[in-house]
């Protein structure tokens, strides 16, 4: 399926990462992939996991720094001079956002959260854009809370809320490039990221068991679902957002911390 076909995997911080999951798939289907890790303590990790699929490229891209992020696909510049893909799952809130009510959240939290979690994927189409010659697929990871209240995922909702629009305005400036933009809206799964969002576990377990597919999903499910969305055979999709949750953004919404929570 992507034999012949070379993408940059931005956000995996270890085996559990959803971009993780969308990197094993596409490497399992024949993809050479590039590979960006946070500046700090999970180079070691991600350098391991890149190795295991033969990955020609590891660097360090923070997301915070347009410096950095410029300077991760300069050197990609130095590697490759194409790519047909880019996927980012880089999202941040500080911890203590992800807690209580939306309406305490700080300026700081607030700007911290959108620079990490939507502008970074602009500006990481914005940087592909010029090794997508023959067109290409950008994709970015997005979750329910953009589209409906959830409980303590506050800030977090907001930015992906904004991340969704960015990917409808993204599609549309990059269209005619044959550069298709779009978003993977998965149910939760616990990776390093959830680990920060209070009362992650009883999210978990209202989704298992109100999702028509009673399932949670998982880091595999994303990835055939990325494979699609990255591969010709979604080639006049763009600007969408795919829910890979077992269909639980379909069941009328409760709060899940309700005392009755798991009466459907
Ligand atoms: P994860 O912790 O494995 O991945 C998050 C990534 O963001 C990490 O690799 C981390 O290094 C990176 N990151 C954070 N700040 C960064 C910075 N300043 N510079 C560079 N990288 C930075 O967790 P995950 O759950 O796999 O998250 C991947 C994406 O999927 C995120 O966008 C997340 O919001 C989204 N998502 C997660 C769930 C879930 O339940 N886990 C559900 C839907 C969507």
């Amino acid at each position: 399926m992507f034999r012949g076909k070379k993408g940059v995997i931005i956000g995996v911080a270890n085996d559990r990462s959803i971009a993780w999951g969308i990197a094993d798939f596409l490497h399992k289907n024949g993809a050479q992939l590039a590979f960006s890790y946070q500046p700090g303590v999970l180079e070691s990790r991600v350098r391991a996991l890149a190795e295991s699929v033969n990955s020609p490229f590891v660097y360090a891209c923070d997301g915070a720094e347009d410096s950095s992020m410029e300077e991760f696909f300069e050197k990609l510049g130095s590697t490759w001079d194409s790519f047909d893909f880019m996927v980012n799952g880089m999202a941040f809130a500080n911890k203590e956002e992800l807690i209580g009510r939306y309406v305490d959240t700080t300026r700081a939290g607030f700007l911290k959260a959108m620079e990490i979690s939507c502008y970074s994927f602009t500006k990481s189409v914005a940087l592909s854009e010029r090794f997508m010659k023959d067109g290409g697929a950008c994709l970015s990871l997005s979750y329910y809370g953009a589209e409906k209240w959830m409980p303590h995922y506050n800030v977090m909702g907001v930015a992906k809320a904004a991340l969704e629009a960015s990917v409808r305005y993204l599609a549309a400036d990059m269209g005619p490039k044959k550069i298709r933009v779009n978003a993977i809206s998965a149910g939760p799964v616990r990776t390093l990221a959830a680990s920060g969002i209070g009362d992650f576990r009883v999210i978990l377990d209202w989704c298992s068991n109100n999702a028509p597919l009673q399932t949670n999903t998982t880091i595999e499910d994303v990835g055939k679902s990325a494979g699609y969305l990255l591969s010709d055979l979604s080639s006049n999709v763009t600007g969408e957002v795919l829910h890979v949750d077992g269909g639980y953004h379909i069941v009328g919404m409760k709060n899940p911390l309700a005392p009755d929570a798991y009466k459907v």
